[in-house]
């Protein structure tokens, strides 16, 4: 599998979740610049990407994205370097910048994903973390860790690829 094949396996169920719950396609990229470490963009579908960026506050033009580091290699210290759900949750900031600005322009609630268990007043956030947290689902691979949407303060914790289309 290529680099770009694998990022792009990594963000699928990033993409599931934005379409299903958010209405917006967005899809990942190969774009590829070694001296500002881009591995890959995250952009709307149907537009050519023009000028990656790293923070969705320089995101106003159309055809502009957000750029997505290449999968990096484990190291002694940070042996989850890497690894299938790394590399999950750092495409999943990206794709959640994205989605946010992109429900901002269209003048809708740009708390993506919403947290359901505080009423969607604030966004999940992406974490590697193990599913010992929910009660809904125990579908973390071998490893017993996995990709996540979670809230920072309470108890609801998401498989990525999982959110439901719940009203927030
Ligand atoms: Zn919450």
């Amino acid at each position: 599998m290529s680099e770009i094949e694998h990022l792009q396996a990594r963000g699928e169920a990033l993409i599931r979740d934005a379409s299903a719950t958010a209405g917006v396609r967005v899809v990942v990229s190969e774009w590829v610049d070694s001296e500002v470490g881009i591995g890959a963009v995250v952009h709307e579908m149907g537009l050519r990407p023009v000028s990656p960026v790293w923070d969705a506050h320089g995101l106003l033009d159309i055809g502009d994205s957000l750029a997505i580091h290449p999968a990096s290699r484990p190291t002694k210290y940070f042996p989850e370097k890497g690894s299938d759900t790394e590399l999950t949750t750092s495409i999943a900031d990206a794709v959640q910048m994205l989605v946010q600005i992109l429900l901002w322009e269209r003048g809708i609630d740009p708390t993506w994903p919403a947290c359901p268990e505080h009423g969607g007043r604030h966004p999940l956030l992406a974490r590697h973390a193990s599913p010992h947290r929910t009660t809904e689902d125990e579908s973390a691979g071998p490893s017993g860790a996995s990709a996540r949407w979670e809230c920072p303060e309470g108890v609801t914790s998401i498989e990525i690829g999982a959110l439901e289309t719940a009203a927030p």
